[in-house]
C-alpha cells in the first residue's frame, strides 16, 4: 500500500480513492500539476488533502470562501490532521500564531485567502519554507469572461515562476472550455494532467411543476412527506417573500431561519451557522445565500419561483447532496414567473447583442421547466455533456408526460393578442379567449372581436400552459406596460407556419398532481435512511442523536463528527468493535479513538442484524 492510500484509509476512513481523484493524486505525488474539473459532490478536496499530508512540507490551498475554509480546517483537525487558516478574521495574534506554526513546519494544511496569498509578508514568508503543493481552489475565478472574476487570481501566476518545482492544482465545479484555457494558461505548466469529469450530479433528483397559486402547500407537503427533520434550503426571489415564508413555515412546524442580505449581520450570521452546525435546518433564502456552503447533507433544495438562470440553477441545485446520498431539487413556477423574466430581458438596456444573449439564456431555463422529456439530459445539454439515456431520476421519467399537439390553441391565443391590440396582460387576454363576462372587456368593446369566447372548450389552466410555452419560445414578448405582443415568429405561428405541443401535466387538478408525487415517493424514497428498514431506522435516529450530543460538546457541525452516510451505513451493519467501526466508510483511526465508544454503546445494546 502507498503512502497516498495509507493516508486515505486511516486519516479519512475510506477504502478506496475514486477513479478520478487516483488519477489526480498520483500524477501531484509523481510532481506534476493538474487541473481538476469535477462536479459539486464528486470528493475534490480529498485531491489536495491527501498528497499534503502524504508529501513533506505544507499544502497550501488558496481559497476566496472564508466558511468553506473554517469547514474544511475543522473537519481535518477532527481527522486527527494539522491545519490552519490565515484570513481576515483572525486577530493580529492569531495570525502571528498560525505564522509560527507554518516556519516551525508543523502545519500539514494552511489555507489562504488569494488576496493574502499576494501580499509581500506573506510571499516572504513562504520564502522560508517548502510548500507540498499549492491548491488553487475555485479556479475559474482567474476568467476575465466569467461571472465570479477575481483580479486577485490573475496575481497568482507568481506562483508558478517562483516555485516552478511545486506541484499545482487548480479545482473547480464549473469552467467551460473557454475558462479552461484560461486557468491552463494562467496557473500551470503546459504539460498539466487535465482531469475532466462531466457535470452529472446522479445522486439529485429533479422535480419540477407548475404553481397553481399553492406552492407553498405543495412545498410544506413535500417537506413533511419526504424531507421531516432533514436539512433543506428553500430560495426565494426576494426579502418580503423570504420573511413570509419563513414565519408560515414555522407556524406549521418546520424549523425555517430566514437569510437575506436585507437583513443585520449578526442575524445573518447566526442562522448561517445554525444551518451548517446543527441538523435539520430548513434555511428560506434568497440567492444571496450559498458561497462557499459545503454542508454535505442538504437533502433538498427547494425553488419557490425561477431561478434567474439555468447556471444558476445548476448552482443552487447542486448544495443537495455533496456527500453523494439521494436528495431532491424541487422547483414550482408559473405563468407570473415567466412573464416576469421575459419583462426582465425586454426591459434591460443591454444592446442588442446582449439582449439576444439574454433571450438565450431565458429560453434555455424555460425550455427545461417546460420539457416534457427527461430533465437531467436536457440541463446536461445545457453543459455540452450531452447524455443518450434518460435518467429515471427526474419526475418525467418517474412519471412519464404524454403529450399532445396544442398548435390550434396556440393560434387561437396569438390571434387574440393581436386582436386586442398587443397591449393587454396574459389575464385579459385569457378572459377574452373563455368570453368572460367583464367590465374592461365590454369596455374596450373586445366582446366583439373575432376571438371572443373561442377558447370556451378549453380551460383557463391549459390556456395558462399556451401562454407558457409562447412566452417560454420566444412567440410572445412583452411591452413596456406588461402587456404581451407577438414577435416575428409568432406571427409565423400565427399564420399557420409551425406546431405547439403539451405535456398532460399542462392541466394538473391538484389532487392528481398529489396522486403522482406519491406514486414516485412509493417507487423509490430519496432519504439516506429510506434504503433502511423500521428497526434500522429507529437506530439511524439514536445514532443521530449521539452525534448531536458529541457535537455539541466539542463545538463542531454535527457533519464534521460522522456524515449522514456513515451512520446509515452503521444502522444496517451494527458493527460492534472497533475492527467493525473501521469499516465504516468515513471513520479513520483518530475518529474511532475520539468518537467510537460512544457510538459502540448504542450499537451494543442492539441486537445484531438478522443474516
Ligand atoms: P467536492 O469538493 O468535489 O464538492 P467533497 O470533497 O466535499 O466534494 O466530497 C464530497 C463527499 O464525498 C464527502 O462527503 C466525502 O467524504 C466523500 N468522499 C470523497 N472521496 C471519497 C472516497 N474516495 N470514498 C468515499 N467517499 C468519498
Ligand atoms: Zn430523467
Amino acid at each position: 500500500m502507498g503512502d497516498a492510500e495509507r493516508v486515505l484509509r486511516d486519516v479519512f476512513g475510506f477504502a478506496d480513492f475514486r477513479p478520478s481523484q487516483g488519477e489526480v493524486v498520483d500524477h501531484v505525488l509523481g510532481g506534476g500539476d493538474v487541473m481538476v474539473v469535477m462536479p459539486t459532490g464528486s470528493g475534490k478536496s480529498l485531491c489536495y488533502q491527501v498528497p499534503s499530508i502524504a508529501r513533506e512540507g505544507t499544502g497550501i490551498v488558496i481559497s476566496p470562501l472564508i466558511a468553506l475554509m473554517r469547514d474544511q480546517v475543522e473537519d481535518l483537525r477532527e481527522r486527527g490532521v494539522s491545519a490552519a487558516a490565515l484570513n481576515s478574521t483572525l486577530s493580529p495574534e492569531g495570525q502571528r500564531a498560525v505564522e509560527e506554526r507554518l516556519l516551525a513546519g508543523e502545519l500539514d494544511l494552511l489555507y489562504v485567502a488569494p488576496e493574502r496569498l499576494v501580499t509581500p509578508r506573506f510571499r516572504a514568508l513562504l520564502d522560508e519554507v517548502e510548500p507540498a503543493l499549492f491548491a488553487i481552489d475555485e479556479a475559474h475565478c482567474v476568467s476575465q469572461w466569467g461571472h465570479d472574476f477575481r483580479p486577485e487570481y490573475l496575481e497568482l501566476s507568481f506562483l508558478r515562476e517562483r516555485f516552478p518545482w511545486v506541484p499545482r492544482l487548480t479545482l473547480t465545479a464549473t469552467a467551460d472550455r473557454r475558462t479552461r484555457a484560461e486557468i491552463a494558461d494562467r496557473l500551470l505548466r503546459s504539460d498539466a494532467l487535465h482531469v475532466v469529469t462531466g457535470f452529472d450530479r446522479p445522486n439529485i433528483r429533479y422535480l419540477v411543476g407548475l404553481d397553481d397559486g399553492s406552492a407553498r402547500e405543495q412545498l410544506l407537503r413535500f417537506i413533511e412527506e419526504r424531507h421531516a427533520g432533514e436539512t433543506g434550503i428553500v430560495y426565494c426571489l426576494s426579502r418580503r417573500m423570504v420573511e413570509d415564508v419563513t414565519t408560515w413555515l414555522r407556524d406549521r412546524g418546520v424549523t425555517a431561519l430566514p437569510y437575506h442580505a436585507g437583513m443585520p449581520a449578526e442575524d445573518r450570521d447566526a442562522n448561517q451557522q445554525r444551518f451548517r452546525r446543527e441538523d435539520g435546518i430548513v434555511i428560506v433564502a434568497t440567492i444571496a445565500f450559498g458561497m462557499g456552503i459545503d454542508k454535505p447533507d442538504v437533502r433538498f433544495v427547494a425553488h419557490l419561483s425561477l431561478p434567474s438562470s439555468l447556471e444558476a440553477y445548476y448552482q443552487e441545485t447542486g448544495r443537495a447532496g455533496r456527500d453523494g446520498l439521494p436528495s431532491e431539487a424541487w422547483m414550482r413556477y408559473g405563468l407570473a414567473d415567466v412573464v416576469q423574466q421575459r419583462r426582465f430581458v425586454d426591459r434591460s438596456d443591454a444592446d442588442e447583442e446582449h439582449k439576444r444573449l439574454e433571450l438565450r439564456r431565458l429560453e434555455s431555463l424555460l425550455g427545461y421547466c417546460e420539457t416534457t422529456g427527461c430533465r437531467r439530459r436536457v440541463l446536461l445539454a445545457h453543459f455540452d455533456d450531452p447524455r443518450d439515456e434518460d435518467c429515471g431520476n427526474c419526475d418525467n421519467c418517474l412519471e412519464p408526460q404524454e403529450t399532445r399537439d396544442a398548435t390550434e390553441e396556440a393560434r387561437m391565443a396569438l390571434s387574440c393578442v393581436y386582436r386586442t391590440g398587443q397591449r393587454f396582460g396574459t389575464g385579459y387576454v385569457i378572459a377574452v379567449l373563455l368570453g368572460r363576462d367583464d367590465e374592461r372587456i365590454h369596455r374596450n368593446g373586445h366582446d366583439e372581436v373575432s376571438t371572443f369566447g373561442i377558447g370556451r372548450a378549453t380551460d383557463e389552466a391549459t390556456w395558462k400552459a399556451v401562454l407558457r410555452q409562447l412566452i417560454a419560445r420566444g412567440e410572445l414578448a412583452t411591452t413596456e406596460h406588461d402587456g404581451l405582443r407577438l414577435t416575428e415568429s409568432g406571427v409565423t405561428l400565427m399564420r399557420g407556419e409551425g406546431t405547439l405541443s403539451l405535456g398532460r401535466r399542462a392541466t394538473p387538478s391538484v389532487r392528481a398532481a398529489d396522486g403522482r408525487a406519491r406514486g414516485a415517493a412509493a417507487r423509490g424514497g430519496t432519504r439516506p435512511a429510506d434504503a433502511l428498514d423500521a428497526t434500522q431506522r429507529a437506530r439511524f435516529e439514536r445514532l443521530r442523536e449521539v452525534r448531536r450530543l458529541l457535537a455539541q460538546e466539542q463545538g463542531v457541525p454535527a457533519f464534521v463528527v460522522l456524515d449522514d452516510a456513515a451512520l446509515a451505513t452503521m444502522a444496517r451493519d451494527v458493527p460492534r468493535d472497533a475492527a467493525g467501526l473501521l469499516r465504516v466508510p468515513g471513520i479513520g483511526r483518530v475518529k474511532l479513538e475520539r468518537y467510537g465508544e460512544a457510538f459502540l454503546d448504542v450499537l451494543r445494546e442492539e441486537r445484531p442484524p438478522e443474516e
